[in-house]
């Protein structure tokens, strides 16, 4: 089977993949909490989004406040009750495989969870979450699925290309670097692309002053490792001045 036929048949599951996967969570994780809190507003919407492009996904909740119509009985008039909107959105640009899908439904769910069930609201990552996210990775850890804190789903570019002094990474969808014509942002020495097919700059290519550069890095930044870019390079530069 084709990486094309692959990514053409999970286009097409993908929609009911997520609705089942988050039905699965609720079920299994939350009793069914976030379906019977998000009854009232349709339940959790699934969004896949194109203008999503750098995280994979993003969860959305908002909580109305209802005011309850007053009956003629006065003891209920404190209590209040909540309509919760909430939905998911999801990359159709970054998610392309299943496992990625289970991944990124889970760790938004688990956002979920935190506002909607624990009343987080200021605190997306904190204990309350990591509570959710060790339930989901220890009931779905078999089948690959392991909620961090972290926002770092591997996103697969098609291009990489790295700083040939400080290594820094420029990854893009599309060919829209070109290192004749752009620089490292960080200290502006020569770009490479690394993906596809890495075209090593042959070291006899380099100038003298970019292996210099490319020597001195590892060392100047693990003398100075709280000192920005800018001063690293500044430094190298200095010392650069005296070798010379
Ligand atoms: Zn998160
Ligand atoms: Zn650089």
């Amino acid at each position: 089977v084709s990486k094309k036929q692959t990514k053409k048949s999970f286009d097409a599951r993908k929609s009911q993949l997520a609705i089942d996967f988050l039905q699965q969570l609720d079920a299994q994780i939350t009793h069914g909490k976030i379906a019977e809190l998000t009854q009232s507003t349709g339940g959790v919407k699934i969004v896949w989004s194109n203008t999503l492009k750098t995280t994979a996904g993003r969860a959305n909740w908002k909580r109305e406040t209802v005011v309850p119509k007053h009956t003629g009985d006065s003891a209920n008039v404190d209590v209040k009750q909540y309509r919760h909107h909430s939905s998911i959105e999801l990359s159709e640009k970054v998610i392309d495989d299943e496992l990625r899908l289970l991944n990124v439904i889970a760790h938004e769910f688990c956002h979920l969870a935190n506002f909607m069930i624990n009343g987080i609201r200021d605190n997306p990552h904190g204990k309350e979450f990591k509570v959710w996210a060790a339930k989901c990775s220890q009931m779905y850890g078999s089948q690959g699925i392991n909620v961090t804190t972290k926002h770092t789903y591997e996103i697969d570019f098609k291009y990489v290309w790295t700083c040939t002094a400080c290594g820094c990474e420029y990854k893009r969808h599309s060919k829209s670097i070109d290192p004749k014509r752009h620089r490292c942002g960080a200290c502006k020495a020569l770009l490479e692309q690394t993906k596809p097919t890495p075209r090593q700059t042959p070291t006899s290519q380099l100038s003298e002053y970019q292996l210099f550069v490319k020597e001195q890095m590892k060392v100047v930044k693990s003398e100075h490792p709280n000192s920005p870019q800018k001063e690293i390079m500044r430094i190298i530069a200095e010392r650069w001045a005296k070798v010379k």
